[in-house]
């Protein structure tokens, strides 16, 4: 049985930590909830940092030639300079860090659909982008796993974040060991993973481990670290699981009857054409592991990404499109 690390992911504190919005309110989100016993949260709420009152009149941005400003409309406030600062400060000062869940188009921490205006009165919205806090986060945590609540409602895009936010956890952990064999294990232990992610990068981090150079572990770490981030930051194409599902069954061919790999490759096919979830194909792949006592698999983290009582795989089908 795996035994998970504890991310540590930063929320927007109106996810059911406090009823800090403008109008007062708390959001519930059942996400948030469903994590809350596995994950450490560092709930925050960048509006009410920086001294707006709860309730308050609202905020927007304004864009003009490429550059955001956050404006309090009623109050004519500029409050850019207050937001850039809290947000700064905030994110260096968190000693760890793997994800973060924000608000969806909120003008702080809206990732990617924050409505920009032309000016403070225009009521129409002149485009979308990230919202003052969230911009900051993704410039100083490029490679963290975040997201919005309302992408997180897509099955799809939970799953690679939360597989994402589980590996990233566990790295953390292998950097405080500061050891090689820690270093190799890892890397052995999510071989799978990486294969479905990306098999480029899947190698060059093989080789950052094998560390043919020897070089000092710090440098390695380090190179390792950066084509972590690369190898995982895309959602993996269906295909490329199905060849990673395909590469566990070879472990078994000389095992099983014949009937046995072709319900196995029928699976496959309800799982390319949307029909099953990945972990109802792993599940049998998991019953074999035990059954033969293959002990390279039992290891694999791509069995078990991240903590069984999180797979959900209801879709509200208002999730948005994959990145
Ligand atoms: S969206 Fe962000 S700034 Fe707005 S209330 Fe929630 S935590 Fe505060």
């Amino acid at each position: 049985m795996r035994k998970f690390p504890k991310p540590v992911v930063v929320t927007s504190k109106c996810f059911e930590f406090d009823a800090c919005r403008y109008n007062g309110v708390m959001i519930p989100n059942n996400f948030v909830q469903k994590l809350e016993p596995f994950v450490t949260f560092k709930p925050v709420c960048p509006e009410v940092e920086i001294g707006l009152g709860v309730p308050r009149d609202i905020i927007r941005v304004v864009e003009k030639n490429g550059k955001k400003k956050l404006v309090q409309p009623t109050t004519g406030k500029e409050l850019s300079n207050k937001m850039y600062k809290f947000a700064v400060g905030f994110l260096n000062s968190l000693e760890t860090v793997d994800g973060f869940i924000l608000k969806s188009r909120s003008p702080s921490c809206g990732i990617t659909d924050t409505k920009f205006f032309s000016d403070s009165e225009n009521p129409s919205p002149t485009g979308r982008g990230s919202g003052l806090f969230a911009e900051k986060v993704i410039e100083r945590y490029p490679g963290a796993a975040i997201e919005d609540e309302g992408r997180l409602m897509n099955f799809t895009i939970r799953e690679h974040f939360l597989t994402k936010l589980y590996t990233l956890a566990g790295f953390r952990e292998v950097k405080a060991k500061n050891s090689m064999k820690a270093l190799m294990d890892f890397q052995s232990d999510n071989k799978f993973i990486f294969m479905s992610y990306n098999q480029r990068e899947m190698r060059a981090l093989g080789k950052i481990a094998g560390n043919q150079d020897k070089l000092q572990i710090e440098e390695v770490i380090s190179k390792y670290e950066e084509h972590l981030h690369k190898a995982i930051s895309k959602n993996p194409r269906r295909s490329s699981h199905i060849n990673t599902l395909m590469h566990g069954l070879g472990y078994f061919s000389k095992k099983l009857t014949s009937k046995e790999k072709a319900y196995f490759l029928d699976l496959l096919e309800d799982y390319r054409n949307h029909k099953i979830p990945l972990s109802a194909i792993n599940s049998v792949l998991q019953s074999w592991i035990i059954k033969y006592d293959e002990n390279y698999l039992a290891r694999q983290t791509f069995f078990a990404p991240y903590p069984k009582e999180l797979v959900e795989i209801s879709d509200s089908g208002k999730g948005r499109a994959v990145k």
